[in-house]
């Protein structure tokens, strides 16, 4: 017999996440996955690696906990922020019942989190400056327990008003929660939701290393939020989510020297996007949009056309559900030299 006869339906009709990655591509040139170009270099140790992990690693929930500025019962550590957006589903969302709320265009995850669980999905799309539509949240309420709002919005890279949000943990007190995806946060610290915890018990902050921290492939995130809802969610967790070394390299990344590092990281790559944004800014037709993440949503006279013809150079960014619009990440200097030298020619040919 075969075994897809045996999935679950939802898992067959499912298209699964188009991740940078299983897209494929070859080339020198990876800007299409918010990844940082700094690779750093950590100590390995493999004396307790014969024993299991802690479920939540004591130093490494208190060194999150600093860096946040939060008491260590609203940290939660997990595989990703994905992990995150998976375990809040699971622990919130009846299944075939209650529903969960985000606005489009942002990350795909929430969807796809929801829909292998058969949890409902309802869409209220960002109103024409990305903001958020909160008339109509408001009456799309109905069985929705998560509300989800990513600032920096991937991929937009605009912030969603702070006034707006606070509405927002207002209209939904006593019957959601709003989960803000931070994963970008640490290029713009100062817009984070994260002093709103103590006032709001229905908030929840998403938190990742694997893009200011260049720690992608360490597969670290974190969940911020009241010990209630944190407590809720160990119910929920694998019981040794965290692999040894992953906490001890977290635990590197987010001390005094560490945080410096990541610190003149950001500096430098906020530097290479403004390098950037004024480059592009600079070729007829082309509209570059404020980012505050490390990766710029671009729009160009002949989107397709042009991410074709970086492609098959080599160059690798990704195509936006947006019209017209490309995402490029933030690389080195010499990335980003290479990339807009390559678009500025490309435009030249077709004008
Ligand atoms: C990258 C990203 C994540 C996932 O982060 P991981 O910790 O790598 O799982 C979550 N949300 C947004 C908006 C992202 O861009």
């Amino acid at each position: 017999m075969n075994p897809e006869l045996l999935a679950r339906k939802t898992i067959r009709d499912l298209t699964p996440y188009q991740s940078a990655r299983r897209l494929g591509g070859s080339g020198d040139i990876w800007l299409n996955a918010n990844e940082s170009p700094f690779v750093n270099e950590f100590k390995i140790q493999c004396d307790r690696l014969n024993r299991y992990s802690t479920c939540q690693p004591e130093a490494l929930i208190q060194a999150y906990a600093d860096y946040a500025r939060v008491d260590k019962s609203q940290v939660l550590t997990s595989r990703g922020a994905d992990e995150g957006i998976e375990l809040l589903v699971r622990t919130f969302c009846e299944p075939k019942q209650d529903s969960i709320l985000y606005c489009p265009p942002t990350y795909g995850m929430y969807s796809i989190s929801a829909e292998t669980f058969d949890v409902g999905v309802k869409q209220v799309p960002l109103t024409a400056d990305w903001q958020l539509d909160l008339p109509s949240i408001a009456e799309n309420l109905d069985g929705v327990k998560l509300v989800f709002v990513c600032s920096p919005n991937n991929p937009t890279g605009n912030l969603i008003r702070r006034e707006d949000i606070i509405s927002l943990l207002n209209m939904t007190q006593d019957k959601a929660l709003v989960v803000m995806d931070e994963a970008y946060i640490d290029f713009c610290p100062e817009a984070s939701t994260v002093d709103l915890l103590a006032q709001f018990p229905n908030l929840v902050i998403l938190r990742t290393l694997s893009k200011a921290f260049a720690l992608a492939g360490l597969r670290c995130g974190f969940t911020l939020a009241n010990a209630v809802v944190i407590d809720l969610l160990l119910k929920v967790i694998a019981p040794y989510p965290v692999p040894v070394p992953v906490a001890d390299i977290a635990v590197q990344a987010l001390s005094p020297a560490g945080l410096a590092r990541t610190k003149f990281q950001v500096l430098d790559l906020s530097a290479n996007r403004a390098y950037l944004q004024a480059g592009l800014s600079m070729l007829p037709g082309v509209t570059v949009y404020d980012g505050y993440g490390n990766y710029l949503l671009v729009r160009f006279p002949d989107g397709d056309a042009l991410f074709k013809a970086l492609w098959d150079n080599g160059i690798i960014l990704r195509r936006s559900p947006i019209d017209n619009c490309i995402r490029i990440s933030i690389g080195s200097r010499d990335e980003c030299e290479k990339t807009l030298a390559f678009i500025r020619t490309q435009l030249e040919k077709i004008s």
